[in-house]
């Protein structure tokens, strides 16, 4: 494997999915157009507030790391939302990276649902022929009670639609769920709504991460749902996957649950694994069960 400092300025924190993690990073966008969800401190800082990099600056550096690392074969735009960027820039910034990086087969970037509101399936068509294949969409979940505690400004609707319409486009998508979004008074609701939503959509990629709290998200995820929310224990985030996974119908979905947040490691493709998936998640009621094992999402951090 090449390992090469590539000569692009970051403004950090950089993030990216842990599936880029070889991926050659262009940071289009600093920050997130969005930016309100309770529980994600990843842009909360001053020198994150949102905001287009000069789009010469981009394709200057696409053109330096074209001359260094040719090699180059996946890119990931950043930050948070880099299809916030128009089509006629995305195209620009697409066709440069054809240019002076020929060898590469994949460029991705996270996606608001929002993000695709004003594109149309052609105009996506197009920015899917000029190399964007993959788009990572935070749905967090499916139930429009848990989007509005956490002022994720979507909705079941809005998430579903520019799914289909990414899907239309020819466009992978890769969803991303949150187990314990709900804590106990949504969790049931939560597992439903998203296992309808991922029904519906049908995505490439499903990963889930369990809701966990740092720099004050605890204070503004309460706020959200009016201080009635209580974590749900690992009994309880493991009984909210097992219910998601068993509304599932889905063909041909690789899924993953193994971000560092998730106690219990889960991958297989749906529907195909969906047995397996929950005798294993079974296994792990009964273990914590007989443990009495009473841990909290959030003490694990
Ligand atoms: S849209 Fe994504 S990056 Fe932006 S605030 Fe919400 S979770 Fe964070």
């Amino acid at each position: 494997m090449h390992y090469f400092q590539p000569p692009v300025d970051y403004i950090e924190p950089v993030f990216r999915p842990p599936s880029e993690a070889d991926s050659l990073i262009f940071q289009v966008t600093n920050g997130c157009s969005w930016n309100r969800c309770t529980f994600c401190d990843m842009y909360i800082d001053d020198h994150k507030r949102f905001r287009p990099k000069p789009e010469s600056d981009v394709l200057a550096e696409i053109e330096r790391c074209g001359q260094v690392m040719p090699w180059v074969q996946r890119v990931f735009l950043a930050d948070g939302d880099a299809m916030a960027l128009s089509v006629r820039r995305l195209s620009s910034i697409l066709e440069a990276i054809r240019t002076h990086l020929p060898q590469v087969r994949r460029v991705s970037a996270y996606c608001l649902p929002v993000n695709l509101k004003r594109k149309s399936v052609e105009e996506l068509q197009r920015l899917r022929e000029l190399g964007l294949t993959l788009i990572y969409m935070g749905a967090e979940s499916g139930s429009d009670n848990v989007l509005a505690a956490f002022d994720k400004g979507e909705t079941f609707e809005s998430t579903a639609e520019a799914l289909l319409k990414a899907q239309k486009a020819g466009i992978k998508r890769s969803v991303m769920l949150i187990n314990g979004a709900g804590g106990r008074r949504y969790s049931d609701e939560h597992a439903e709504a998203s296992a309808r939503l991922v029904n519906l959509t049908q995505p490439e990629y499903l990963a889930t991460l369990v809701l966990f709290f740092r720099r004050g998200a605890e204070q503004r995820v309460r706020a959200g749902y009016d201080g009635d929310f209580e974590p749900l224990d690992a009994e309880g985030l493991f009984r909210e996957m097992h219910l998601l996974i068993s509304a599932t119908e889905l063909k041909q979905t690789v899924f993953r649950s193994d971000h560092v947040s998730n106690a219990l490691v889960l991958k297989g493709t749906l529907g195909r694994d969906k047995a397996r998936l929950l005798s294993e998640i079974e296994a792990a009621v009964e273990w914590v069960q007989q443990h009495h094992i009473p841990m909290r999402q959030q003490e694990r951090f």
